[in-house]
C-alpha cells in the first residue's frame, strides 16, 4: 500500500455534489409565498444535518429548536406566544455559545425569520396558519406574483407558442400600456423565482415579450369607455405619468399631461440610452396612449406650490408622477470644476437631441449601479478613448445587472473596484486634471448586506481625467409639495400603497417620486394603481378587460434544456454608435423557449384560484 494517495471523486460523491445543485435550484425557485415558519424548520434541518456534533449547543441545541418550530407549525392547546419566547432564547443562547458558523448561523437565520416574520409566527400560534399577507402571496404563480404590475405571464407565453403575437400584446396591455419599452429594457423581476428553475433555468419571459411585440404589428386600444365627463390633471409625462392616463381614458375620463420638458417618456427618453431602447420604439407606444385623446402640454413646469393647487380647483383629481431627477452631490472638493457633470444632466442633454463630444478624452464614472454603466457605454459612443468606472465596493457588489457590467467592459470600460473618490484636481483654469480617490476594503456588511466599504489606509491614488461623471443616485426636487403641505420623506413624496396622498383630498403621488429610483414597470404598476383607486375616488368602478381566451394548457414531457438568451451586436461595433444593441429571438427560439414554459397557472399549487384575472 502506498503512503500516499490522490482522491478521485467516486460515484457517491458526484450524486451528492450534483443533488446540491439540484437543491440550489430549488431554493433559487421558492416562490415568495412559502410559509416562512415551515422554510426556517427546513433549513434547520438541513443545518442540523451539518453538524459535527462535537459542541452541546449545535448538537442538542439546533434539535430543541427544530421541535419548538415544529410545535409552532402543528398548533395544539399548549403552543403558546410563549413558545414563540422561548424559540427566541434558545436561538440567541445556541448564536452565542456554539462554536462554529454552523451553530451560529443555523441559529442567527432563526432570529433573522422571527424579527421578519413574527406576525407569521403569531398567526400560526393563534389560526393554526400563516398572516393573510404570506397567504395572498402564495396564491401567486411565481412569475406574476413578481411582475409589479401583475402581467398575465403565462398566458401570454402560451399565445406566443401558439403564434398569436396580437393577443399576447393584447393581453399584456391589460396591466401595461408600455409592453414595447418592457421587452427592451424591464429588469424582469419575474424570472427571479420561475419554477422551470427547478429543471434548467428560469424561462427567458422578457425576450418572449420581445418577440411578441416584435411579430404583432400594431396593436389598437381597447374602445374607451361612455365619457364620465370627470377631468384629470398628471404631472409628470414618464411612465407612471402617461400608464395613469392611458388607463383613465380608457375608463371614460378626460386626462391632461403636464410636462417638464420637450417630450414624452420620462426617463425612458431622458436616462435609457436608445442603443437600449431607440426612441422611434418609445413614440410608438406613447402615440397609442395618446390616441386615446389624452391632452398634453409640453415644456410646463408645475413647480410652484400655487400651481399645483390651481390644478387641484380646475380638475376633479391630480396624480403627481414627476420621478426622481435632482442629482445627488458627491460631496468632495473640486467637485463645481468645469469637466464634472451628473449622469442625469449629461443623459438629459442627450434625450433633448444635445449630443456633447468626448472624442479622445479620458473618462471617469463615480458609481456602480446601472446609471453607470449607462453613462459610461455613453461615454464610448460619445468617442472618449478610456472610461475608468469607479466604485467604492467591490464588484460583485454593485447594483447594476451583471449584463449591464459585462455589457461595459466587453465595449472597452474599465471597472476599478474599491475606490472612493476623495477629491478632484484641477488646471489653473479650473477644468477637471485628475480625480484622487482612496483605495478601500470591504468590512462587516450593512443593511443592504454588501461588505461596508472601508478606508484601507493605503495611499491615495490618481487617476487622470478630463471629465468625471457622477452616478451615485437621484432624488426628487422635493420644494414645491413641501409647500403645499404633501409630506416629504427622505426627499420623496409620501403617498400610502394606494398612492394616496393623506390629508390632501384627490391629490394621488406614485413612481420614482414617491419610492425613489426604482425600475420602470415598478412605476407603471404605480401608475395602474392609481388609476384604478382615482376611478373609485371619482365614484366609479371601470373596469379593465381583454377579450382573449389563453390556450389550454397541456400536459407534456419536459426534458432539461438550455435557455435562449438573445444575441447582442459584437461590441467591437456596436460602441461606435447609439443603435441597438440587442437582437431578438428566431422563430424557433422563441418556439423552444416558450414550450419550457411550466403553465404554473394551471399545474402545481400556484395555479390561479378562481380562474385567471381577466379584469382589474
Ligand atoms: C440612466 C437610467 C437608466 C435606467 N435604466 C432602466 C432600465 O434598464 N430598466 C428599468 O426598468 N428602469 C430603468 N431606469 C429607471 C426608470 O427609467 C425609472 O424608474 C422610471 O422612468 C420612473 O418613472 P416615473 O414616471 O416615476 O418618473 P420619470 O420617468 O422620471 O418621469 C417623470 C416625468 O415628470 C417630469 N417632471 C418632473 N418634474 C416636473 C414638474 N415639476 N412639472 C412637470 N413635469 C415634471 C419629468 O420631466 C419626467 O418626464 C433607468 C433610469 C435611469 C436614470
Ligand atoms: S413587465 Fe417586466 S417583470 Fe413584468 S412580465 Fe414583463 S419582463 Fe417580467
Ligand atoms: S414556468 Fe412559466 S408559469 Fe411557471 S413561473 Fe416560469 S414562466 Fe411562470
Amino acid at each position: 500500500m502506498s503512503r500516499l494517495d490522490i482522491k478521485s471523486q467516486d460515484q457517491a460523491q458526484i450524486v451528492v455534489e450534483s443533488l446540491y445543485e439540484d437543491m440550489e435550484r430549488r431554493v433559487a425557485a421558492s416562490h415568495p409565498g412559502l410559509c416562512p415558519v415551515d422554510t426556517a424548520a427546513a433549513f434547520l434541518r438541513l443545518s442540523h444535518g451539518q453538524s459535527c456534533g462535537k459542541c452541546t449547543p449545535c448538537r442538542v441545541g439546533l434539535e430543541q429548536l427544530e421541535n419548538l418550530i415544529d410545535d409552532v407549525l402543528d398548533g395544539g392547546k399548549d403552543v403558546t406566544k410563549d413558545t414563540i419566547g422561548l424559540i427566541r432564547t434558545t436561538a440567541e443562547s445556541i448564536r452565542d455559545s456554539a462554536d462554529c458558523a454552523i451553530g451560529f448561523e443555523a441559529a442567527n437565520m432563526v432570529l433573522k425569520g422571527l424579527d421578519g416574520f413574527l406576525e407569521d409566527y403569531i398567526s400560526h400560534v393563534e389560526k393554526g396558519v400563516c398572516a393573510s399577507n404570506i397567504r395572498e402571496y402564495s396564491e401567486a404563480i411565481p412569475c406574476v406574483g413578481l411582475c409589479p404590475a401583475r402581467v398575465d405571464i403565462p398566458g401570454y407565453v402560451s399565445l406566443v407558442l401558439e403564434g398569436r403575437y396580437k393577443d399576447a400584446v393584447k393581453l399584456i396591455k391589460k396591466d401595461n400600456p408600455f409592453p414595447i419599452a418592457c421587452a427592451l429594457v424591464c429588469e424582469h423581476p419575474c424570472e427571479n423565482r420561475c419554477r422551470r428553475t427547478m429543471i434548467d433555468a428560469p424561462i427567458n419571459i422578457r425576450g418572449l415579450k420581445r418577440f411578441a411585440v416584435d411579430n404583432s404589428g400594431k396593436v389598437e386600444p381597447p374602445p374607451k369607455a361612455e365619457s364620465t365627463g370627470k377631468k384629470i390633471a398628471v404631472i409628470g409625462g414618464g411612465p407612471s405619468g402617461l400608464t395613469a392616463a392611458y388607463y383613465l381614458s380608457l375608463m371614460g375620463h378626460k386626462v391632461k399631461v403636464f410636462e417638464k420638458r420637450k417630450f414624452l417618456g420620462g426617463m425612458l427618453r431622458y436616462g435609457i440610452p436608445s442603443y437600449r431602447l431607440p426612441r422611434e420604439r418609445l413614440q410608438e407606444e406613447i402615440d397609442i396612449i395618446l390616441s386615446l385623446g389624452v391632452d398634453v402640454e409640453l415644456e410646463t413646469d408645475i413647480s410652484k406650490a400655487e400651481e399645483v393647487k390651481k390644478l387641484k380647483k380646475d380638475y376633479d383629481a391630480v396624480y403627481i408622477a414627476v420621478g426622481a431627477h435632482a442629482f445627488q452631490s458627491l460631496g468632495i472638493k473640486g467637485e463645481d470644476s468645469r469637466g464634472v457633470l451628473s449622469a442625469v444632466e449629461m443623459l438629459r442633454a442627450i434625450g433633448d437631441g444635445n449630443m456633447i463630444s468626448l472624442e479622445g478624452k479620458t473618462v471617469s464614472v463615480i458609481g456602480g449601479g446601472n446609471v453607470a454603466m449607462d453613462v459610461a457605454r455613453t461615454a464610448r459612443r460619445l468617442g472618449a478613448k478610456e472610461v475608468n468606472i469607479l466604485y467604492r465596493r467591490r464588484r460583485s457588489d454593485m447594483t447594476a445587472l451583471n449584463e449591464e457590467i459585462e455589457g461595459a467592459i466587453a465595449e472597452g470600460c474599465e471597472v476599478v473596484e474599491l475606490k472612493a473618490p476623495s477629491r478632484i484636481e484641477t488646471d489653473k483654469d479650473g477644468n477637471v486634471k485628475a480625480i484622487w480617490v482612496k483605495p478601500q476594503i470591504p468590512g462587516e456588511l450593512d443593511k443592504s448586506g454588501r461588505p461596508r466599504p472601508c478606508d484601507s489606509k493605503g495611499s491615495e491614488e490618481r487617476y487622470e481625467s478630463d471629465f468625471v461623471i457622477s452616478a451615485i443616485g437621484q432624488k426628487i426636487e422635493a420644494g414645491t409639495f413641501d409647500k403645499l403641505g404633501i409630506a416629504t420623506d427622505r426627499g420623496r413624496v409620501s403617498a400610502d400603497e394606494a398612492c394616496i396622498v393623506s390629508k390632501l383630498k384627490g391629490v394621488f403621488a406614485g413612481g420614482d417620486c414617491v419610492t425613489g429610483p426604482a425600475t420602470a414597470i415598478r412605476s407603471i404598476a404605480a401608475g395602474k394603481t392609481a388609476a384604478a383607486n382615482i376611478d373609485e375616488y371619482l365614484g366609479y368602478n371601470h373596469e379593465i378587460s381583454v377579450d382573449v381566451e389563453v390556450p389550454h394548457a397541456k400536459q407534456g414531457n419536459r426534458p432539461p434544456m438550455g435557455r435562449i438568451q438573445m444575441r447582442e451586436r459584437p461590441s467591437a461595433s456596436r460602441r461606435k454608435d447609439f443603435e441597438e444593441i440587442e437582437e431578438g429571438m428566431t422563430l424557433e427560439e422563441a418556439m423552444q423557449e416558450a414550450s419550457r414554459c411550466l403553465r404554473c397557472d394551471h399545474f402545481g399549487m400556484g395555479s390561479f384560484k378562481g380562474g385567471r384575472e381577466q379584469k382589474w
